[in-house]
């Protein structure tokens, strides 16, 4: 099946998408620029992952080092009770694109910090596009846009403040 409706809102219509089912890590300054934006002062919580994708990070050492503590959680929004995030509203998300978490920004490209895969994430249901269009152009992304949120994003994550006392105090034990 084809359809006329925005990919994201066939998505929403078929099964449940990945802002009803990702745990979304936000960084110190998206953390600031969703306190600006919304106003609100309590929407993170510090969270182990609940599934083994959150743990990908073989390649990737700064991913580890900096965004998960030494108990194994990490910074993630809040989610409703119904497990769909926060900012979900009945028209998508409510956040405009700047004040999104990067990782959402980023979403379906797949990264480590060296950058982003060739290849996509598999959550989005490429059976919806329509034909001849790629999943990129349904979702109105490109590499481009893609390349520097990463670089914004790998410099956010350095700023995570355990991060940064770890570097202050063990210098030798983590990562530049
Ligand atoms: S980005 Fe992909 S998974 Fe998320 S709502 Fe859009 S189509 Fe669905
Ligand atoms: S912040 Fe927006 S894009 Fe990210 S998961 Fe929540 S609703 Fe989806």
């Amino acid at each position: 099946m084809s359809c006329e409706l925005h990919i994201c809102a066939a998505c929403a219509q078929e099964d449940k998408t990945c802002c009803q089912t990702c745990e979304v890590y936000a960084t110190p300054a998206d953390v600031q620029r969703i306190a600006q934006y919304t106003g609100e002062a309590d929407f993170t919580e510090f969270v182990v992952p609940g599934a083994p994708v959150y743990y990908q990070f073989a390649d990737d050492p700064i991913w580890k080092e900096a965004v998960f503590c030494d108990d194994g959680s990490r910074r993630i929004l809040k989610r409703k009770e119904n497990g769909d995030c926060r900012y979900l509203g009945s028209h998508g998300c409510q956040l405009p694109t700047e004040v999104r978490p990067l990782v959402c920004r980023l979403y379906p490209f797949d990264f480590n910090e060296q950058g982003i895969y060739d290849k996509l994430a598999k959550g989005c249901p490429t059976h919806l596009l329509r034909s001849g269009q790629t999943l990129l152009q349904a979702l109105d992304m490109n590499r481009e846009k893609a390349e520097c949120w990463h670089a914004q994003l790998y410099r956010e994550v350095r700023q995570e403040p355990a991060y940064l006392a770890k570097q202050a105090t063990h210098p030798e034990t983590v990562g530049s």
